[in-house]
């Protein structure tokens, strides 16, 4: 163990690469004995995914790999009954956002009555989580969501692609097993996705509303880590799928930035308990009902959102400036950083190309307006401060 680094905040992370090789060792610990492990089917191909099997001769494992796209809830159900059938006593989350969310809510409904969306968050006759939950273990493959140190689950209607939150304490893996060797061969468009919505994570956070110095400061330093190794990551990406080759050199600045950007995905799940904003809003009625990816979407609304913001914030504004550039002297400056990057990133300016149109903007704006995220974001966002968001992005 003496390559990796074990911290508790408040899940126990144990970070480092070739990390997953402790997950026998962990499931051992946890008396576990007959796994589920919850992945998406194009993980299943990757080559490290059968010598990871492998590493579980010991165990019965039953491998659940029917999650794909946006999660939506019949997954849940196929894999809760995957589970009862298996009769699993622990549950391996292995990939990005979606297998992640998946298999908490796979180990919530193994021993819970009802249907998925009678536990979710804020309604009014919600059940509650008052059943075991069998020990859950995380493999994040992606450095994005940062759900392997999360509470919810957010999973979507499968017709109305609504999105809902599942929320408690015991949703928050046991176990993270953060190996950013898992996430070397991810490609460059999923890299720069992904990543900005890391990204997007720690800004909103630092920006919400409320006092929270914690999460404060855990943004402000995931900002800076961004800053230092996204672009780099998407740029390595890109030589590897042209099939370049790297020195040995470059290889260790390769590894040193997925490691980066895996931490920095974590420290802006932890910061966003503090809360979100109007970017998110946005994202998650793009991903509703364009069915957008969560992470380009977030990367398409940012300077929107942000310019929505600056007026109300503008100091909050510097510091985001200082933390990617230490001699700024105006926070508008942050906005331009992100435009330039996200260019540079080869994320989209607006929404045309995302096959987004004008005729949907009212429904974006509906689901926006209802969204969870938006009350915590610095300045109030009404219905037309929506519609002219969206009309902006339109028009970039
Ligand atoms: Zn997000």
């Amino acid at each position: 163990m003496s390559d990796f680094v074990v911290y508790n905040y408040p899940t126990r992370i144990c970070q480092g690469f070739g990390v997953r090789d402790q997950l026998a060792a962990t499931l051992h610990a946890a008396g576990a004995r007959r796994p589920l492990l919850v992945t998406d089917r194009l993980i299943k191909m990757l080559p490290w995914f059968e010598p990871l099997l492998a590493s579980l001769a010991d165990f019965d494992v039953r491998v659940f790999a029917d999650v794909w796209g946006n999660p939506v809830e019949t997954q849940v159900i196929a894999g809760a009954a995957a589970a009862q059938a298996h009769g699993a006593d622990a549950i391996i989350a292995l990939g990005g956002g979606a297998p992640v969310d998946v298999a908490k809510a796979i180990a919530l409904m193994q021993h819970h009555p009802g249907k998925l969306f009678d536990y979710e968050d804020g309604k009014p006759d919600a059940r509650p989580v008052d059943q075991p939950i069998a020990f859950l273990v995380a493999l994040p493959t992606t450095a994005g969501t940062g759900s392997e140190v999360g509470r919810s689950s957010v999973i979507s209607h499968d017709i109305s692609k609504a999105k809902k939150i599942i929320f408690d304490p015991r949703l928050l893996p046991n176990v993270v097993l953060a190996d950013a060797e898992l996430t070397l061969g991810l490609p460059p468009g999923v890299t720069a996705a992904t990543g900005l919505d890391a990204l997007t994570h720690l800004v909103e956070a630092f920006l919400a509303r409320g006092h929270h110095p914690m999460a404060d400061g855990i943004a402000l330093e995931g900002v800076r880590l961004v800053a230092g190794a996204l672009e780099v990551a998407v740029d390595f990406a890109r030589r590897l799928d042209d099939g370049e080759a790297l020195s040995e050199e470059e290889e260790a600045v390769h590894r040193r930035v997925r490691a980066a950007m895996l931490d920095a995905s974590m420290m802006g799940a932890v910061a966003f308990q503090k809360g979100l904003g109007v970017i998110h809003s946005c994202a998650h009625a793009l991903s509703t009902v364009c069915d957008t990816h969560h992470g380009l979407a977030n990367g398409v609304m940012l300077p929107m959102g942000l310019r929505f913001n600056l007026a109300v914030a503008p100091h909050r504004f510097l510091r985001l400036a200082r933390a990617v550039d230490p001699g700024a002297t105006d926070g508008a400056a942050f906005i331009d950083w992100i435009v330039e990057l996200r260019a540079r990133l080869g994320i989209p300016a607006g929404l045309k190309s995302l096959g987004v149109k004008p005729e949907h903007l009212d429904d974006l704006v509906a689901v926006a307006l209802a969204d969870g995220c938006h009350p915590s974001n610095p300045r109030v966002c009404t219905e037309a401060d929506f519609k002219a968001i969206f009309e902006e992005a339109f028009t970039a």
